[in-house]
């Protein structure tokens, strides 16, 4: 079967990480989060102490250090799913803490830091037969994409998700706490000057607040059956 490349773009916490996560499972591909290389390059700045007191960046330093950042993703054999990798330290929990939330969208505005993430996202799309989710998968980084999904779902579906599962994980979460930095890192995301946060032309559109996860799994398997066999 040929394979194809499958970009799912959207909102911050509305469940494209576990849809891409799943079907990539289920077909045999490989699955991307972008948005976990961009929290990666944030605590490498938070690390080099690149954030000033009053919450800027130092963007010379964190230039200055950039041929020391390595950012890879390596999978894990019980979970079957790949992990991020900071200069070969696993962060995949780390990278999900409040203090990068607050800080990540901020790092994803700088031209520098797309263009090295971007380049390295496309390399990763070369033998297709990839999943990738984030902000600018289907506009920016692959827009000769098979398949181009964007995902919505109003901003306190989305808030009351992301505390579910904090509290699930940790047993703490303030609830005001995450829906004021998802309204934040949208508006972020949709305003910046650099490939912003926009749904392509071509793009299937997903609203999820009121599907189940099971919904939305069947929803995009069918997508990409159908995908699969125009690209024949
Ligand atoms: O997907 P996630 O919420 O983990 O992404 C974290 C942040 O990284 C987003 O809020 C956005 O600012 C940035 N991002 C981006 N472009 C991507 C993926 C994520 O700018 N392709």
């Amino acid at each position: 079967m040929n394979k194809i490349i499958i970009a799912i773009d959207g909102f911050s916490s509305c469940g494209k990480s576990t849809m891409a996560k799943d079907l990539a499972k289920e077909i045999g591909y490989i699955y991307i989060d972008s948005g976990a290389m961009y929290r990666a390059v944030t605590l490498f700045a938070l690390n080099i102490n690149a954030f000033n007191p009053d919450n800027t960046i130092n963007t010379h330093l964190l230039k200055a250090n950039l041929d020391k950042l390595n950012v890879t993703f390596k999978l894990n054999p019980e979970t079957n799913l790949p992990e991020t990798y900071l200069n070969g330290i696993n962060v995949e929990k780390e990278i999900r803490s409040m203090e990068v939330s607050k800080r990540v969208s901020p790092i994803a505005t700088l031209d520098f830091i797309r263009d090295e993430m971007v380049a390295q996202q496309k390399a990763m799309g070369k033998n297709k037969g990839i999943v990738m989710d984030g902000r600018d998968i289907c506009t920016t980084v692959f827009p000769e994409a098979e398949l181009k999904i964007f995902v919505t779902a109003s901003a306190e579906v989305r808030a009351k998700r992301r505390y579910d599962e904090m509290i699930a994980k940790t047993g703490n979460a303030d609830y005001q706490e995450i829906l004021k930095n998802i309204e934040e890192r949208d508006y972020i995301d949709q305003t910046r000057k650099l490939s912003p946060l926009k749904q392509a032309a071509d793009a299937i559109v997903l609203d999820n607040s009121n599907m189940t996860i099971a919904e939305q799994k069947k929803w995009l398997l069918d997508k990409y059956k159908r995908a699969v066999s125009s690209s024949n």
